[in-house]
């Protein structure tokens, strides 16, 4: 099919659930995509804050050539390797104690949510605590129980009714959050920094706060690093720029480099309320996908990987604050996870520079959202903090 019959047929089979660009992307290498028309791009997208180590790495191809060779697929019916090895990574790494393996962000926090109240429940050996607190500007799935403790109505209101349960305070509001939390309060989830809310990093207070509120009222607290998390700030977890641990956090976009993984670290008080039949999927912790989430994590956690995250971030921003247009109104943002928030839609921008080959993200209407591989190198912010220069000069 050529891109041009993609298209069409696009149009004919597929649900519309997204308004796609005239562009399809066939190959990928590094921090750039190629179109079908043979046109470059760098991709300071990556897909989501998906793939982390760039498009087609060496050590990943081999590693999931390899166990594609061996066993993609047994089941959670049976023991296997990849998934243990992967858990254990995770777990020395971290303050968890034990990892359960899924697909895909949403379903991490449905996970999550589950944990939580099973958690809650036989801690306190009632089962009327199960209601929720999320905060504005949250983004946490699609999927119910995940859209519940979403915040944005546009996302939620054709499909309700959702969960019941759930309250909404102001993000960075400690105070509306300690009013909000009841007898009746299982759980507070909140992402370390918001992605698809417009990129705000959380303040130190509110996430130390929060954790004083979860312990004095048995809440669990839980972490959404689906976004922010596993190097993308420039720290291996999120909460580490905080001091403050959660009870729960949940993993996903650049666990398997792009191949699709969700995982919910738990610490042992949360995990041992978990019998067997209590939660299961039947794709998740398969060997490919553990296998090249393995890559993934060993090259994250390696040797200076994280320093040049965080050097590279602070140079992204730093010349992204040299753009002189007053239609900016903000660069903020943690490592590698960027936002430039203007005084108006962003829509036609993120066209533009797609048009002068740059592929960012918008973050909510007013802010783009830069989120290259970590891999990204200085003259690659260069070159792309160039192209924004001329497009916003065009704009
Ligand atoms: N949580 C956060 C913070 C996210 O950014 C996303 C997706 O953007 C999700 C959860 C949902 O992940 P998925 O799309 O893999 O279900």
């Amino acid at each position: 099919m050529d891109a041009k019959e993609t298209i069409t047929a696009e149009a004919r089979y597929i649900v519309p659930t997204y308004s796609r660009p005239d562009r399809v992307f066939t190959h990928g290498e590094g921090v750039h995509l190629f179109d079908a028309a043979g046109n470059r791009y760098l991709d300071f997208g990556a897909g989501i804050a998906v793939t982390a180590l760039g498009h087609a790495d060496e050590e990943w191809i081999q590693a999931v050539h390899d166990q594609a060779g061996r066993l993609v697929h047994a089941s959670n019916l049976y023991h296997t390797v990849p998934h243990v090895e992967l858990a254990q990574r995770l777990v020395e790494s971290s303050f968890a104690d034990r990892v359960f393996f899924c697909n895909s962000g949403s379903e991490a926090n449905e996970a999550a949510i589950k944990f939580a109240r099973k958690s809650v429940g036989v801690a306190t050996g009632e089962n009327s605590k199960t209601d929720i607190l999320a905060f504005g500007g949250s983004f946490h799935g699609r999927t119910v129980g995940a859209l519940s403790v979403t915040a944005r109505p546009q996302y939620r209101d054709p499909f309700g009714p959702l969960m019941p349960g759930v309250t909404f305070e102001p993000f960075n509001d400690l105070g509306a959050a300690r009013k909000a939390i009841g007898s009746s309060t299982c759980a507070v989830i909140v992402e370390p920094v918001q992605g698809e809310g417009g990129v705000h990093p959380a303040e130190i207070a509110f996430l130390a706060g929060l954790r004083d509120l979860c312990d004095d009222n048995q809440v669990v607290l839980v972490f959404d690093e689906v976004q922010c998390g596993l190097g993308r700030t420039g720290q291996l977890w999120a909460h580490e720029h905080y001091g403050v641990t959660p009870d729960i956090m949940t993993l996903a976009k650049p666990l398997a480099g792009g191949l699709p993984i969700g995982a919910v670290l738990v610490t042992e008080a949360v995990a041992r309320s978990m019998q067997p039949g209590d939660h299961g999927s039947t794709f998740g912790a398969g060997p490919l996908v553990c296998r090249a989430a393995q890559v993934v994590f060993d090259r994250i956690s390696g040797d200076g990987f994280l320093d040049s995250v965080r050097a590279n971030g602070e140079y992204l921003r730093g010349c992204l604050r040299k753009l002189t247009d007053s239609r900016i109104v903000e660069v903020r943002g943690a490592g590698l996870l960027v936002g430039v928030e203007f005084n108006t839609s962003v829509t036609p921008l993120v066209s533009a520079l797609a048009e002068k080959g740059l592929i960012v993200l918008n973050a909510g209407d007013n802010v783009l959202r830069l989120c290259p591989p970590l891999i990204v190198t200085r003259e690659q912010i260069i070159t792309a903090v160039g192209v924004m220069s001329e497009s916003l000069n065009e704009w």
